[in-house]
């Protein structure tokens, strides 16, 4: 058995029969590999769906610190309990106006207002009326919030209104729409670090889906209805459909997840994350 120890980015396998001493005077013998730096770092705030079941709330997923994926009233509790930096955050991606998806918000706000500073503004990017919809939410919980934002922070609202790539502050990413019963959604696919993030919110399996998940390497989707066929949300049958259909290269992370009866067969393909989990890539 070979020993392993991390020496800055690089790993050294110090074979078993040899001691410090010999290291220092047979230097040339160490094995020195490099190991890959990884460039994207998926934090699970919350991977449950509206009904917060089984230890799981409501979903929301952090990039790299910079990006947040749909903004559920846990995101404020769970960065802070992670120690995440609340002053990197550059983006906000909304797929759709259910509560569970934005209700966040007035909370972050209000930490913005009177506890983190950005140096920066915020983007805000989400469907039709997002600027409308955030302000009378935040205003119904918070009332003098959006007045006291004002002067610490700049907001930049983008409006998605239909398929397309799009440009928001030097951030090139598309927006394609998913079917989640007549609600208007949308999923994002977004390039992070080296890699390329596709994430669907809640959505039914539709064309939009594999569109999506066609040219990324990874598809963070909805699992709303484990064992059941409910329009506009995923079943696991629908993820074996979605899985067979799509290049293995593709890596599936279940969100947004119901209550699953049993155990679900987890590979470098299809990874069921948990609330305050960290996936690095
Ligand atoms: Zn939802
Ligand atoms: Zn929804």
């Amino acid at each position: 058995m070979n020993v392993f120890a991390y020496i800055g980015e690089y790993l050294i396998n110090i074979p078993e029969h040899q001691n410090s001493e010999d290291l220092t005077e047979r230097s040339g013998y160490t094995e020195i590999t490099e190991i890959p730096k990884h460039t994207l770092e998926i934090v699970f705030l919350g991977t449950g769906n509206a009904f917060s079941m089984a230890n799981r709330y409501w979903g929301s997923i952090l990039l790299n610190e910079r990006i947040l994926l749909d903004a559920s009233p846990i995101v404020v509790p769970h960065m802070k309990h992670l120690n995440r930096d609340f002053s990197k955050l550059e983006y906000i991606f909304l797929t759709h106006f259910h509560a569970d998806h934005f209700f966040g918000l007035p909370f972050l706000f209000l930490d913005f207002a009177y506890l983190q500073t950005l140096g920066h503004p915020l983007n805000i990017i989400g469907p039709t009326k997002v600027e409308e919809k955030i302000t009378h939410v935040t205003n119904l919980g918070f009332s003098g919030v959006i007045e006291k934002l004002k002067n610490r922070l700049k907001i930049n609202y983008f409006e998605v209104t239909q398929a397309g790539t799009y440009n928001v502050s030097g951030l090139k990413f598309t927006a394609i729409p998913m079917d989640h019963a007549g609600t208007e959604a949308y999923g994002y696919r977004i390039p992070v670090g080296d890699k390329t993030v596709a994430y669907t919110g809640d959505t039914d399996l539709c064309a939009g889906v594999f569109e999506l998940a066609a040219k990324t390497d990874i598809l963070i989707i909805e699992l709303s209805n484990p064992h059941d066929d409910v329009p506009g949300h995923m079943s696991l049958q629908k993820i074996q459909k979605l899985r067979e259909r799509l290049s293995p290269d593709v890596q599936i992370i279940l969100n947004h997840v119901g209550l699953i009866s049993g155990e679900i067969t987890q590979d470098k393909n299809l990874i069921l994350p948990k609330d305050l989990d960290v996936l690095e890539f």
